[in-house]
């Protein structure tokens, strides 16, 4: 934590905790003079300005230091320098807060994000009875909150990454995203593929069909469920071979309209193999990929996969228990994380973490996020109580509040998600 006051003087201080008594500076001429000398003028309160560093730092540039900039809330700037304590924000969303003769340190505590997050959605603000605003002050309409299913989805995809901008640096690649969506979900040619096929097979099923009867949508119902479990879709999984074809399609693409000599075109192919293979050993190691062998048992048919870990000079077939001796023409191939894909089936996430990335990219020097909240009316005793609304975007990004709805295409936006979204 540093401390510096960018207006006249600075002063700077470093402490190692989130909780911290820290020295205020002291205007000039009560600095200067006795206090015995003329003791009506070394008294009084002046208002420090703090600029403090970020300790949970989001930043993506070495060179360029997160700071605490807030939303104008007192009872965010109360999280820092005390209930009793009656702070200012600056318009940069900077802390400014009172310091007297008699108090010449502050003691200051450092909330985590989420405790910010929980007081701007859920605290009412609270001032002294002679204080005017304490007429304006409304109750939240918001009781509690707590991570949404996509919440949940997007925490455990950022554990996985490690942190936010090493997942958004793979999602806003195009080719990772294209081999995600492949692995993790039906692409948008595959899901038409799929979805006609199953229409023509429930369509003799059903006959004539009446939207209007309740017994024909069970006979939908029924006939659906059979009839879906028998489409063919694509294996979720990639071979070494097909994913660097795939990625020589797209680098081909991105040199195109470049010219280079004989060398340097060389030179630029050698760095960008490298990097596709750092890639590749990257995703591996967070466990993002799994590497593999997918192989067709010649005896019993079964499709086994084994992992890296399994794999030695024979394979054994999981059902008829056969070993083979490995082909020569042996090939790595690659599952996306299961929580991954089914984040991506289900949620659509990885919109998620492109939408937040973005905004932290495009940040000058202060953010934080939460993960998509549930909002709860009030503290209902049903123990699955029904969430009043939700946010997938809830981040601060250089003192400014910002909350917002994401899908993963804008077809998605229906004229009742953007109302509600109001
Ligand atoms: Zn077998």
């Amino acid at each position: 934590m540093e401390y510096d006051l960018p207006i006249r003087d600075e002063w700077p201080q470093y402490v190692s905790a989130t909780i911290a008594q820290i020295d205020m500076p002291r205007p000039f001429h009560i600095a200067e003079l006795p206090v015995t000398s003329v003791p009506n003028l070394v008294d009084g309160i002046w208002m420090v300005d703090h600029k403090i560093d970020r300790h949970n730092n989001l930043s993506t540039y070495s060179n360029i230091r997160h700071w605490w900039r807030i939303p104008r809330r007192i009872g965010v700037a109360r999280l820092f320098v005390g209930t009793n304590n009656n702070p200012r924000i600056t318009n940069d969303g900077y802390i400014v807060a009172p310091v007297s003769v008699k108090e010449t340190q502050l003691k200051l505590e450092l909330p985590e994000d989420a405790v910010v997050f929980r007081t701007i959605l859920h605290a009412q603000d609270w001032f002294p009875p002679d204080d005017l605003r304490s007429q304006f002050s409304v109750a939240p309409v918001f009781q509690y909150s707590r991570f949404s299913n996509e919440g949940r989805y997007l925490d455990g995809t950022l554990r996985l990454f490690g942190d936010l901008q090493s997942a958004y640096q793979v999602v806003e690649c195009r080719f990772w995203r294209n081999i995600f969506y492949e692995l993790g979900a039906l692409s948008r040619g595959n899901e038409r593929t799929a979805v006609e096929e199953v229409v023509s097979r429930i369509r003799p099923r059903l006959g004539e069909f009446d939207a209007q009867s309740a017994i024909d949508w069970q006979r939908l119902g029924k006939a659906v469920l059979v009839e879906a479990g028998r489409v063919r879709l694509p294996s979720f999984q990639i071979s070494f071979p097909d994913l660097k074809r795939k990625w020589e399609v797209e680098r081909d693409e991105a040199m195109r309209g470049f010219s280079y000599d004989e060398k340097q075109g060389a030179l630029h192919l050698q760095i960008a193999e490298e990097s596709f293979e750092t890639s590749v050993r990257s995703l591996c190691a967070h466990s993002i990929l799994t590497q593999g062998h997918q192989w067709t048992c010649r005896r019993c048919a079964h499709k086994n996969w084994n992992s890296i870990d399994d794999i030695s000079h024979t394979l054994k077939c999981e059902v008829c228990r056969v070993e083979f001796q490995i082909d020569p023409d042996f090939r790595w191939d690659f599952h996306l994380n299961e929580f991954l894909a089914r984040g991506i089936r289900e949620h659509g996430h990885l919109a998620l973490v492109w939408a937040i990335g973005a905004l932290l990219r495009d940040t000058r020097d202060s953010f934080l996020f939460s993960p998509p909240l549930a909002l709860y009316l009030a503290n209902q005793e049903k123990a699955r109580p029904e969430s009043g609304a939700e946010l997938d975007i809830l981040c601060v990004r250089d003192g400014r509040l910002a909350i917002g709805e994401v899908k993963s295409s804008e077809r998605d936006f229906t004229k009742k998600t953007v109302s509600s979204a109001h």
